[in-house]
């Protein structure tokens, strides 16, 4: 089957109406969920064999966010999905006023590679849930966990409702040719843009879920060991190869050297080793290189081993990084974390505001002052105060970029509104019409016409 017959064969299966039953979508969800979980060792083994990920790690950070997502929509799917009354104005009486949540139709989900279940499967889920048909695109880079999914779907699911194209960039590209009524991507903000201007051609709404160099600033009023212990987590958790991990860290220059003796301390506990089974591989040798050339040895204070036979490189931390190095001119995507420092607050978040604006921005201290300068001067999708990345894991907000690190957001409810239309409908009564709105217009309708808008 061609792409574009897969397309139509979707908004043909979409017109027939059966996805807007909420019945089926919860049957389907409910037959999703079980899959997964019957699935969920050769899951396991397929990520393992990409990219060394703990069946732990996948557990926390893939497959229970999915079980989530589907959980809450199979409970809430119904108060989501009901029409909203609101009060009708003056001028429409007698009449009332309803809006209505419908589905898109036939949406495309390109996920990323570096969560690739859930970076893929949760907006499919929120996509299902929300009543549309789903062409997903996973990651190619990560071979067995693609492979797997598309087993899981293309074979318990009918094509026309749910289906997985495997595949890269030809694939993508020609699937982006076709008249989606909704693109949700994951990925770099460079692909992010071809993404938009292909969608532009069909004035298909976007989702950009993408990237940046999210900061992580420490200030002297902060609980040193808990910053140290938190963001030595959220760095190293899948080998600093997270959307929304620390991207590097400003810290008070007066605390500074105790941040980093906590810094080291910590990385030393966690005992991260080549082979060790909680610490993931680099995805692929291009990102090995990568990440080796934004590596200055001088800078580096601890860590900086690595193995290319198992694309391992150690939690390495820099220090006198300035804002011109190479390091600081991109997402770092890995585990190398540069600690600048700053002497002044207000500068400091001046410096993070003169950049683009990035997914995630995190603050240590406990000074409540400082806490509101950090949230009135940097925009950033979504953040933490004393803590990183576990934000997300509350899907009662919602989870997005702002500017160059995307637009739109998912999770719990605002999954199921990024893949819904709210039609508004004024259902009029045919009695009771005043001769106000029609010719003639003479003076003194004018003047009660001003009195009722
Ligand atoms: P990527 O942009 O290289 O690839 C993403 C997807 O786009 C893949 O499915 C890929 O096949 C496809 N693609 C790649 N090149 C394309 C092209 N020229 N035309 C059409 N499609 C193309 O991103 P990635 O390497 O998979 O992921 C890393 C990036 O994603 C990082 O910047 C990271 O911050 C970001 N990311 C963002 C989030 C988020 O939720 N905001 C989550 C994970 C990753």
């Amino acid at each position: 089957m061609t792409y574009k017959d897969l397309f139509s064969a979707q908004q043909a299966y979409f017109r027939s109406q059966q996805t807007k039953d909420l019945d089926f979508r919860k049957a389907n969800l409910l037959k999703l969920k079980k899959l997964l979980i019957e699935k969920e060792q050769a899951m396991n083994e397929a990520i393992e064999k990409d990219f060394g990920k703990s069946a732990f790690e996948t557990y926390i950070t893939e497959l229970s966010a999915v079980l989530q997502e589907i959980d809450y929509y199979v409970k809430n799917m119904r108060t989501l999905a009901r029409p909203g009354k609101v009060w009708t104005n003056l001028l429409n009486l007698p009449g009332k006023s309803r809006i209505y949540t419908e589905p898109l139709g036939v949406v495309l989900v390109i996920g990323a590679w570096n969560y690739p279940y859930q970076l893929s499967l949760c907006p499919m889920v929120a996509a299902m849930a929300a009543g549309n048909c789903c062409i997903l695109k996973p990651s190619e880079l990560p071979a067995h966990t693609m492979q797997v999914m598309t087993q899981l779907i293309n074979t318990n699911f009918d094509p026309a409702y749910i289906h997985v194209v495997p595949g890269g960039v030809e694939e993508t590209t020609a699937l982006l040719e076709c008249p989606f009524d909704k693109i949700f991507f994951t990925g770099s903000t460079k692909v992010g843009r071809i993404v938009y201007e292909a969608a532009a051609k069909h004035l298909c709404p976007v989702t950009l879920e993408l990237g940046g160099k999210s900061p992580a600033i420490v200030t002297a009023d902060a609980n040193l060991e808990v910053a140290a212990r938190r963001i030595t987590w959220g760095k190293f958790l899948n080998a600093g190869q997270t959307c929304v991990a620390p991207d590097y860290v400003l810290v008070e220059e007066k605390v500074k050297q105790a941040f980093i003796e906590q810094m080291k301390a910590q990385v030393q506990k966690n005992d991260y080793h080549a082979g060790a089974s909680h610490y993931t591989q680099i995805i692929n040798e291009r990102n090995f290189n990568r990440l080796l050339s934004l590596m200055d040895r001088d800078k580096v204070i601890l860590g900086g081993d690595s193995d290319k036979s198992k694309r391992f490189i150690a939690p390495t931390l820099l220090t006198g990084v300035s804002t011109g190095d190479a390091i600081m001119q991109e997402e770092i995507f890995g585990p190398l974390l540069p600690i600048l420092s700053f002497s002044d607050y207000r500068q400091a978040l001046e410096q993070v505001a003169d950049g683009e604006k990035p997914l995630s921005a995190y603050l240590f201290s406990n000074n409540q002052k400082e806490q509101q300068l950090f949230l009135d001067h940097i925009s950033f999708g979504g953040g933490c105060i004393n803590d990183v990345i576990v934000h997300l894991t509350n899907n009662r907000m919602p989870f997005g970029g702002v500017g160059h690190s995307g637009m739109g957001s998912y999770h719990g409810k605002f999954g199921f509104d990024t893949f819904s239309h709210k039609k508004s409908v004024l259902n009029k009564a045919t009695w009771g019409e005043p001769d106000l709105k029609f010719p003639p217009y003479t003076a003194s309708k004018i003047k009660w016409v001003r009195k009722f808008l």
